[in-house]
């Protein structure tokens, strides 16, 4: 992995957001920080599915907005839509991604109501994403063509917003 091009920090490592070892962490040998992402002004996705009871555990939306708050100059992706947070997402965070989160919104609500709430984000916002790597991605793809989102929409979302994130 080349770590010029992005950062990601799993919750799995129980380390929040706000916490000052992030300052300070090394993954697989590189300096993986806060401080090193705005260095070299790559976004960092930060995985956002918060499961445990009441749904605030350490990668609860609400926590990856204060990082928004206090690193204004880094750029910040939520994953997963901040899962059943999404609402705090919405509110609190600025680019979130649809891994994990699209077939979920699916099978819970049916494709008008997560056409609704991709809607509530828009087409600037959302991104496809891998963070969940063991999904079918064309079941993604499928369920995109099935919203009211139009060709150019579709394309930024699978394409054209990570595009611009990463200056490709
Ligand atoms: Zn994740």
């Amino acid at each position: 992995m080349d770590w010029n091009k992005a950062r990601k920090i799993d919750a799995h490592i129980h380390i929040l957001p706000e916490d000052k070892r992030l300052e300070f962490i090394k993954y697989q040998g590189e300096e993986c920080t806060w401080g090193k992402a705005a260095e070299l002004d790559v976004p960092v996705m930060y995985h956002s599915n918060p499961c445990r009871t009441g749904f605030h555990d350490s990668c609860a939306p609400d926590k990856i907005n204060k990082m928004i708050k206090v690193f204004t100059d880094i750029t910040f992706i939520t994953a997963h839509m901040g899962g059943m947070k999404y609402l705090d997402a919405f509110s609190g965070c600025t680019w979130v991604d649809i891994s994990f989160i699209l077939p979920e919104l699916v099978m819970l609500y049916g494709i008008k109501q997560t056409n609704r709430i991709l809607r509530m984000f828009g087409s600037d916002r959302l991104i496809f994403g891998t963070d969940y790597p063991e999904c079918n991605y064309e079941g993604y793809f499928s369920i995109l063509n099935q919203t009211d989102f139009n060709e150019g929409e579709i394309e930024k979302i699978l394409y054209g917003n990570i595009a611009s994130i990463m200056d490709i």
